[in-house]
């Protein structure tokens, strides 16, 4: 199933140990894990286009023999996409039997659907374990686990990555945080992992009503905000840790303790960034290289990030794991203009601690002329005067997207303000943050 690099780790070092599996892998260079990777690859490739009938049909298209590719770039512009796997059937992506689904609902279309087997399953759980241990979970621990049951992934995995690291664990789906906070004393669950939005409202209740001793809290979603994360801190005293994955991709990384990206998982995927702007920010496209249900090559994760090239703070053994930072935003809801790709995350960072402004705000890219206009529609509260609301949001711009702001001050937009009287920005049934007014 693996390549002979892949092979020789696995039997030699690893072993079924987490902790050898972490303690080793800071011993395995670089050149060694690219190798693996690459190897992994070309097997995975062949193996698919022997299996799959939707990658053999694209190679077909494309003219290109799976024996002659060696990396992603040979597979020229062969995807995967989100709504392939929507709207094509199953078969079009199994290549055996399977034994485990998974669903994932979208914005749009019906469910994705991805298959595994148990060996699989069991085999993302070990790596789940190794970035659970590496964030200093210990026999001991106690985890409770309100990840969405039902046709999830997640939750699953993190209930066989405990078993691996000898921990007591609860996957119990998505209780009301209540629930969960009833039984903290009876069972000292002292590890949560949960959605953002969850661990906010168990936060409140915490808050309100008193505290208990946690050793650290992960969430699963980049949809936690900075300021999420710093309110569940605050309240429980203990460090948020953030995965990164999905159920296409399964658990693909996980912040260390600097909470500076995510490492990633090299060993059991093969990322890219593909359609880079000039600072190197794109989306993220993986291969999985150790599935064989339901693999997928060069799967379109629409996720907008970058490689982090400086090595981590954290040293060994993460530190040879590769990093992506925290998701700029989706490539549907991109805008492209004079600012750069603008998305809205970018705007809900940028205003997140301005005082003075309603949580009802918009941002527009509008034309005058021939220049792009980025336009800040707010509402004031508090009878707030409209200059330091501007200068706070200037500044925070410079600050947290330098690059963003350089184009403002070499001339390739302009910044604009517009304060509206309350209730007046209308959003419609799915709120929009960032609207493209240009015409086409
Ligand atoms: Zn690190």
């Amino acid at each position: 199933m693996f390549s002979q690099a892949r092979k020789f780790i696995e039997r030699a070092l690893v072993g079924d140990s987490v902790p050898d599996l972490v303690r080793w892998g800071k011993y395995i260079p670089s050149p060694v894990v690219r190798r693996i990777r690459s190897e992994s690859f070309v097997e995975v490739v062949r193996y698919a286009a022997e299996h799959q009938k939707f990658f053999a049909r694209k190679l077909r298209e494309q003219g290109i023999d799976p024996r002659r590719v060696r990396c992603p770039e040979d597979l020229g512009d062969i995807f995967t996409t989100q709504d392939d796997l929507r709207t094509l059937p199953a078969e079009e992506f199994l290549c055996r039997e399977p034994e485990l689904v998974y669903e994932t609902t979208g914005t749009s279309g019906g469910p994705k659907r991805v298959y595994f087997s148990y060996e699989e399953l069991d085999f993302a759980a070990r790596y789940e374990a190794a970035a659970m241990f590496e964030n200093g979970i210990r026999p001991g621990a106690r985890v409770v686990c309100t990840f969405d049951g039902g046709y999830w992934f997640s939750s699953t995995v993190t209930f066989l990555a405990c078993k691996y690291l000898g921990v007591f664990c609860s996957a119990v789906g998505k209780l009301h945080p209540r629930e969960i906070y009833s039984r903290m004393g009876e069972y000292r669950y002292d590890v949560i992992a949960a959605d953002p939005t969850w661990l906010v409202s168990f936060s409140e209740i915490a808050e309100k009503e008193g505290t208990f001793p946690l050793r650290l809290i992960m969430a699963a979603g980049d949809r936690m905000t900075d300021v999420y994360r710093n309110y569940v801190e605050s309240v429980w005293k203990c460090p948020v840790s953030l995965a990164y994955g999905s159920t296409e991709m399964g658990g693909a990384g996980m912040e260390c303790s600097c909470k500076d990206g995510y490492h990633l998982d090299d060993y059991n995927y093969c990322f890219e960034i593909v359609d880079r702007d000039k600072n190197g920010y794109g989306e993220l496209v993986a291969t999985t290289l150790s599935r064989r249900t339901m693999p997928f090559i060069r799967y379109r994760v629409r996720d907008i990030t970058r490689f982090i090239d400086a090595p981590c703070r954290c040293g060994a053994p993460l530190r040879r794991m590769r990093r992506i930072e925290r998701i700029r935003g989706r490539r549907d809801e991109m805008v492209v203009m004079g600012a750069g790709n603008m998305y809205p995350e970018i705007f809900e960072r940028v205003l997140h601690d301005v005082a003075g402004i309603d949580e009802n705000w918009q941002v527009v890219v509008r034309q005058e002329g021939l220049h792009d206009i980025l336009e800040f529609r707010l509402e004031l509260t508090n009878g707030i005067s409209p200059a330091p609301v501007e200068a706070a949001i200037q500044a925070n711009l410079k600050t947290l997207y330098p690059d963003v702001w350089e184009n403002q001050a070499c001339g390739m937009y302009q910044l604009s303000f517009r304060f509206l009287p309350p209730g007046s920005i209308e959003q419609g049934r799915k709120r929009r943050r960032l609207l493209d007014e240009r015409a086409a």
